[in-house]
Order: structure tokens, then C-alpha cells, then sequence
């Protein structure tokens, strides 16, 4: 089972998202784990300060290295695995669906959440194995985004969705957008829903389905989609039987 810590000043945020709706009920039914620490809790100082002036100066409050370094010492004893650290940041590589499958090899996250002008460089050096961004934009601290990327794993986590199927067949994971979707009724403001889809004809409905994720690709996304076509090349015609040429064009007749 996938374990998630999450190390924030503002745990509460995140227990309020990580309580709702799917996210919640796999957490309830133990799909997946998180925790999350506040790094309040880590200093020895009475006044339980976590941030200091930069040095150099300069405005803004910096995080220190030590808070945060003894919450990822006691996320190392609690759990009997060494977590793998990542440093939410918008200097870190931009999240994909992709990078997020291949996170799901890890099986325990510490994601280290950020704030005012971001954590002394030290901390970073000395426990974080990488850093990922959500855009490139700038937020005021790193708990949206770990919130994001707590998401996105914990969806394809085994369990969470009724079937794998379900964010396998979602925009993203093979390359393409997802085709437009429709549900009752099927006339709305004079709009149909597509004649195709109440068929009932499931090899037809796929086909279009297909269709429509390519053209909605090259339209919304050209970059994602001359990526796509680039490791889906169209079968050169040379390549094809002669036996099975002839076979379409009868059926064709
Ligand atoms: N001074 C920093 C920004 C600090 S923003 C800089 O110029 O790079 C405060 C915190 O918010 C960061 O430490 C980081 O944890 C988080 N954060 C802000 N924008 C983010 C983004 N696009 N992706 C991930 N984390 C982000």
C-alpha cells in the first residue's frame, strides 16, 4: 500500500481535502496511507519558530533546515521504509500523468510543502531527491500542490476508482485527451447527443471514441498530439498484406 506524509505548516488544509469524496473514502478504506505532520511540532524552541530572515537579505521568511529535518527523521523511524523526498517547488520538473505512474513504483512519498519564500537550500541538499512543480506559476506555498499530486497518485491507486479501467481511459494517460462525454437527455437546448452513442453498436461507439480523442488532441493540445502521432505512426500500406488489401476492398465493394 502506498504511503503518503505530508510535511506543511497547515496540516488542517490538507486533512479538510484528504477527507472528501474519493480521495476520502480510499483513505477510510485504507486503498492508500497519508499522514499528515506538522513541522511546528519539530522545533525545540518555545516560541515554535520555523522560519527565519534569508541571509544575504532580501524580503520574505525562509524555512529552516532543522524543523524540518527532525520531521523527516521521525517519518523515518515511523515507517519502515525510506521515503522518497520530493520538494514541492516551482523550480522542480512540471507534474504529468506520466511522472505520476511512475511515482506509484515508490511505495513511501514524503512531500515537503513550502512556504513564504520557499526552504533553506541546505534542508533541500542534505534529504530531497527531486522536485516537482504544478506550473510554471507561483503560489504561496506547497500545500495545493501537494494536495494535487496526493490526488493524482491516490486515483490509480489498486481499489480507489471501481476499475483501473476508469483512469486509463481518462485524458493523459495514453498520450491523448479524452473524447467528449454526454448523459440525459438526449436533447438539451436543442443540442443531440451524438447519434452514434445510442446505437448501442459498442465496436462503432470505441471507433468514434478514438476519433474524437485524436481531434480533440490536434485541436486543444497540438503539442501533445505531434507527440502522440509520433509514437503511433500510421501504418505504411506497403506493410500490409497483399491478402488482406484485397479482403478490404471486397468488403469495401
Ligand atoms: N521564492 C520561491 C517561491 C516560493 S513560493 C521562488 O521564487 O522560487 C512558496 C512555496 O510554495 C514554495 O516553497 C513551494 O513549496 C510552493 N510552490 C509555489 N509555487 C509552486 C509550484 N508552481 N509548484 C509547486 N510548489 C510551488
Amino acid at each position: 500500500m502506498l504511503e503518503i506524509h505530508i510535511a506543511t505548516l497547515f496540516p488542517e488544509m490538507c486533512e479538510q481535502v484528504l477527507s472528501e469524496s474519493i480521495i476520502g473514502r480510499g483513505r477510510r478504506e485504507q486503498k492508500f496511507s497519508v499522514v499528515c505532520h506538522q513541522i511546528r511540532d519539530y522545533t525545540l524552541d518555545k516560541q515554535r519558530r520555523v522560519d527565519d530572515y534569508p541571509y544575504g537579505g532580501g524580503r520574505g521568511m525562509i524555512l529552516q533546515a532543522d524543523p524540518i529535518y527532525r520531521c523527516y527523521e521521525a517519518i523515518c523511524q515511523k515507517s519502515s521504509k525510506k521515503p522518497h523526498v520530493i520538494y514541492l517547488s516551482p523550480k522542480g520538473s512540471v507534474l504529468s500523468q506520466q511522472k505520476a505512474v511512475s511515482l506509484l513504483e515508490k511505495e513511501c512519498i514524503m512531500l515537503l510543502c513550502g512556504h513564504y519564500e520557499g526552504v533553506d537550500q541546505r534542508l533541500l541538499d542534505e534529504i530531497v531527491d527531486e522536485e516537482i512543480s504544478i506550473g510554471d506559476y507561483v503560489l504561496t506555498g506547497g500545500e495545493l500542490p501537494a494536495l494535487v499530486l496526493t490526488d493524482v497518485l491516490a486515483r490509480m491507486c489498486p481499489g480507489v476508482l471501481s476499475e483501473d479501467v476508469c483512469f486509463e481511459d481518462e485524458s493523459h494517460f495514453d498520450g491523448l485527451l479524452e473524447y467528449p462525454q454526454y448523459t440525459r437527455p438526449a436533447l438539451w437546448h436543442d443540442r443531440e447527443v451524438p447519434a452514434i452513442l445510442l446505437s448501442g453498436d459498442h465496436g462503432k461507439v470505441d471507433l468514434w471514441r478514438q476519433e474524437q480523442a485524436q481531434k480533440e488532441t490536434a485541436e486543444k493540445r497540438p503539442d501533445l498530439y505531434a507527440a502522440w502521432l509520433e509514437a503511433h505512426p500510421p501504418v505504411p500500406e506497403k506493410k500490409k498484406s497483399g491478402r488482406r488489401r484485397k479482403k478490404t476492398a471486397q468488403t469495401e465493394e
